[in-house]
């Protein structure tokens, strides 16, 4: 037997193995096994330490044997022994278990974009992917309202609001939100007939359909659904045979009160080249929008996702991302699983530093903000001190201004200021900031508060916080609005 078919008996043995120790037993005993010797029907195990074999020998006998009996039946007996090169350098006989464990498979399992079950015959309820789910949506205040919009529709569809017209920009969890209405509607009522699909994918069998002359079939189709979905509707620009259809399919649902579930990039209104009469049927019902949430939000959203896929990473490391992805949720999962992937794969426990480096290489490129690892700090304020330092030199006044108790507006303002600083920039904790100030918590919360609002509005404010942002080494976009 060569070391190949070694290799690939021991591989599915462990992997027999493994959904019986646990996790942690498993990596720790198993690491850097192999088989040694396949005769008839003994197997000789090796391991690179004798702990690993006694322990092995003594603990795991009858699971390791019904492991590799599962593989090959033949098998009576397992001999344990140690063989020092094992593990040592890469011996390439020995394998790694932590790539033969379930976790990988989950990285792998984790789903793409475009993964969606979409059957070509029918508009059934199977189109739907099941991972997306009202409750698995992390709310925050840039989703809340769309959120609460498809949790009514899927309590009452065609009766609450109708259509429903999400929009937002890319990653922002739009198809998200679309599939968990549809996937709760049908936990409701299990007959309800949902089709979900993207507006090319609609096109298609439009296209299709006229085509092969079943334009009569495919109308029936569609008019049978109780809730109709469909995703990212700029893409019928210019088709306006499909939009002719989809304006006649649209009316029948409408008037026979089914749902209608539409998302698209921008509102209707800013919609290109899709007919007027079409755009006024979207703006009949609701129309909402998703937003990028906030740091808090992104946070909890990889604490989520964390939570789903089953893995445990350093907290600061999860800060760091949520504080450093601009743009969409779909980035920082794409960072997250790559992390992820980087854990499970090297079984190295992601660091700021390397999730640093996944995110340069994933082209988020630029400067971080990185907070507690000094030797890749960009931002020349570390500490609150540092922040108190730079806004009293920027409004010239003392420190005992800032951080005393006066409230005239001159050292007021600054004083917030500086709390929403120390707030955004650090990431500090609201009693860390009271600490600091000798103040209670809830005051650094008004304070930060007042400022973000004061933010929305007040131009001036924006200018000084954003020089006072530069002076703090922090790069900062040309409009910031708060957070
Ligand atoms: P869009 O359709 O707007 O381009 P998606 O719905 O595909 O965005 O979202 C991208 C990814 O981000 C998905 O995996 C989705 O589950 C996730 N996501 C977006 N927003 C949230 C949220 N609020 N809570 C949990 N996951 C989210
Ligand atoms: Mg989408």
């Amino acid at each position: 037997m060569s070391d190949t078919t070694h290799r690939d008996f021991w591989i599915e043995v462990l992997k027999a193995l493994e959904p019986n120790l646990k996790r942690s037993d498993f990596l720790t005993w198993f690491q850097h096994t192999t088989v040694l010797n396949k005769e008839k029907n003994v197997v000789t195990v090796g391991f690179p330490v004798v702990l690993s074999r006694d322990w092995a020998a003594n603990k795991y006998k009858k699971e390791l044997l019904s492991a590799a009996q599962s593989v090959d039946p033949e098998i009576k007996e397992i001999l344990y022994e140690v063989d020092g090169k094992l593990g040592q350098g890469d011996d390439a006989r020995s394998i790694d278990v932590n790539k033969v464990s379930e976790p990988i498979k989950k990285v792998r399992k984790m789903p793409g974009k475009e993964e969606y079950m979409i059957n070509t015959d029918g508009v059934r309820s199977k189109t739907l992917n099941p991972k997306y789910t009202l409750e698995s949506y992390v709310i925050g205040p840039e989703n809340r309202l769309a959120h609460a919009a498809c949790m009514a529709i899927a309590k009452k569809p065609g009766q609450a609001y109708n259509p429903l017209f999400v929009y937002g920009g890319v990653g922002l969890g739009k198809t998200h939100l679309l599939q968990a209405t549809g996937n709760a509607i049908i936990k409701h009522n299990p007959r309800a007939i949902v089709a979900y699909m993207t507006s090319e994918k609609f096109m298609n069998e439009i296209v299709d359909a006229i085509r092969n002359q079943k334009a009569k079939s495919f109308k029936t189709k569609y008019r049978n659904v109780d809730c109709l979905i469909i995703d990212d509707i700029q893409f019928l620009a210019h088709k306006e045979r499909t939009q002719e259809e989809f304006f006649h399919t649209f009316n029948e649902l409408y008037d026979a009160n089914k749902q209608i579930i539409l998302s698209a990039d921008r509102p209707p209104k800013e919609l290109r080249d899709i007919k007027d009469r079409l755009i006024s049927r979207f703006e009949m019902g609701m129309i909402v929008d998703v937003q990028f949430p906030d740091y808090e939000t992104r946070l909890a959203i990889l604490h989520a996702k964390c939570r789903e896929y089953q893995v445990l990473l350093p907290a600061d490391v999860l800060e760091f991302m949520a504080y450093n992805v601009h743009h969409s949720i779909r980035e920082l999962e794409g960072v997250l699983m790559q992390a992820v992937a980087q854990y499970e794969l090297e079984q190295s426990t992601p660091t700021i530093r390397s999730v640093a480096k996944i995110m340069k290489k994933l082209n988020r490129g630029g400067e971080f903000a990185v907070l507690d690892d000094g030797r890749e700090h960009k931002s020349l304020a570390k500490t609150a001190d540092d922040v108190i330092d730079i806004v009293a030199d920027y409004f010239k006044l003392t420190k005992s201004d800032i951080t005393g108790s006066v409230r005239k507006k001159e050292v007021l303002v600054p004083r917030q200021i500086c709390m929403y600083l120390i707030r955004k920039e650090l990431r500090a904790s609201f009693e860390q900031i009271g600490e600091e100030f000798g103040r209670n918590h809830t005051t650094v919360m008004h304070a930060v508060d007042k400022i973000v609002k004061m933010m929305r509005k007040d131009q001036r404010l924006i200018r000084d916080v954003n020089a006072l942002k530069q002076e703090m080494g922090l790069r900062f976009g040309g409009e910031e609005l708060g957070w």
